[in-house]
């Protein structure tokens, strides 16, 4: 073979396809699950319901190259994702936008509207750390409202720390919108696989240079030793692309890098809808912090209805969990660079993917990713 790439998630099969149809014979997918797809893989129930098991995956992109690329593997079920928070018994729009203000503060909506018009502009997007340093006591009203309890509780649940103690780039993923619309995200493009995430990804790695080897764990056969890479005991002089955790591929040597993770809870009902809404985030109670509804994402016809309740946890190796979230503070990224040190002294090992750069990444952005190394590689 002419190259191996380690793991079948987006990152992996993207690559994995762009270079067997730029020009390399053979490329080899080693994936370790029994399925592909990475964390965006999704399955019917025993209900017959599509699930997506580690976690609601709803595509969204404003990359022009992105959309067209994936276009090529599958149709869509377009749809503008919307998402409500409980607060007090009430579900109000998040993120939290003119229209959310206009229901928690009725009375002075108006006026508020008028103020964060003035000082931020219409279709402004304010991370809420950003608003909380305003100086106006309404505006400072409504910042304290929004940290209290959209905030600070699911923050708490997800990360074990407040929304001042992580990286101010993930509460800013969901910044209050100084407009009326309720979109969860901004970007031109939003929706489903039309046929699902394992569809389009069976799509993608269907081509004669590839070949997929399921259930099988690369670090059985790969080491790096001296800058050379030796795959089941011989030299391999290919490029490897490695998508999955780089902590564990070199045995935790300089020690692990931690994570958040998540356990999922999956619940059918025999009544066609149970909440109306695709997801319902718990900001102020409850253990969990969302419940998806699948059937509002992918549009399916179906007489019953299967949720998933998402509970965060904190990730320890070995005890059953799955690494989803890197914790990014300069420690963490520290312990990262002596791993992509250790990784570099092979010339043909690459780094690419949400475990193995250690970065948030959505799917756009992880397939834009696979995209330029590819161009970079051939
Ligand atoms: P992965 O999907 O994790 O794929 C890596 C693959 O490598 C895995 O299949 C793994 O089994 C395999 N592997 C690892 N080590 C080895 C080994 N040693 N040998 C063989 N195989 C190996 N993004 C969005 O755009 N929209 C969303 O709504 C969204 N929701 C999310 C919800 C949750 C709960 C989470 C955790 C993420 C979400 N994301 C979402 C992000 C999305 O999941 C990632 O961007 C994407 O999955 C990253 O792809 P990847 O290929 O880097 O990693
Ligand atoms: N967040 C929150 N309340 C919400 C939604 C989000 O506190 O109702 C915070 C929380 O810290 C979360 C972050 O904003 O981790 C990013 O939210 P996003 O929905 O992007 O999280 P992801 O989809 O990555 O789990």
């Amino acid at each position: 073979m002419e190259v191996i790439v380690i793991g079948a998630g987006i990152a992996g099969s993207v690559i994995a396809r762009e270079l067997a149809e730029r020009g390399k014979k053979e490329v080899l997918v080693i994936e370790k699950r029994k399925h592909i797809g990475g964390n965006c893989y999704d399955t019917y129930d025993e209900h017959g319901i599509l699930v997506h098991q580690y976690g609601p995956h709803i595509f969204h992109t404003s990359k022009e190259r992105v959309q067209e690329y994936l276009s090529r593997f599958t149709e869509w079920y377009s749809f503008r994702h919307e998402v409500v928070a409980r607060v007090g018994g009430q579900l109000i729009p998040v993120p939290f936008n003119l229209n959310t203000l206009h229901i928690v503060f009725p009375k002075e909506a108006d006026q508020i509207e008028q103020m964060l018009i003035m000082e931020y502009g219409e279709g402004a997007r304010v991370p809420i750390l950003t608003l909380q340093k305003n100086e106006n006591p309404l505006i400072r009203k409504v910042a304290s409202y929004v940290y209290e309890n959209i905030f600070l509780k699911y923050t708490m649940k997800q990360w074990g720390q407040t929304p001042k103690e992580i990286d101010p780039a993930v509460t800013a993923r969901v910044p209050v919108v100084i407009s009326r619309d309720n979109g969860y995200f901004s970007d031109k493009y939003q929706g489903m696989p039309k046929h699902g995430y394992t569809k389009m990804f069976e799509q993608m790695l269907d081509h004669e240079n590839i070949k997929v080897d399921l259930g099988v764990d690369a670090r059985e056969h790969l080491r790096l030793e001296k800058g050379k890479i030796y795959f089941d005991g011989k030299l391999f002089e290919g490029d490897v692309i490695y998508t999955g955790a780089i902590d564990e591929f070199f045995d935790y040597q300089y020690g692990a890098l931690p994570y958040r993770s998540l356990e999922f809870s999956f619940e059918y009902f025999e009544q066609p809808d149970f909440q109306g809404h695709s997801v319902v985030n718990y900001t102020v109670d409850e253990d969990y912090t969302r419940i998806t509804e699948f059937k509002h994402l992918t549009g399916q016809q179906s007489e019953g209805t299967t949720i998933v309740k998402e509970y965060p946890r904190s990730y320890e190796q070995g005890k059953g969990l799955l690494p989803y979230y890197a914790i990014n503070n300069e420690k963490n990224a520290d312990l990262y660079e002596k791993y992509r040190q250790h990784a570099k002294e092979a010339e043909h090992f690459y780094l690419l993917g949400r475990l193995a750069e250690y970065k948030y990444y959505n799917i756009d952005g992880m397939a834009e990713r696979a995209l330029q190394l590819a161009d970079q590689l051939i």
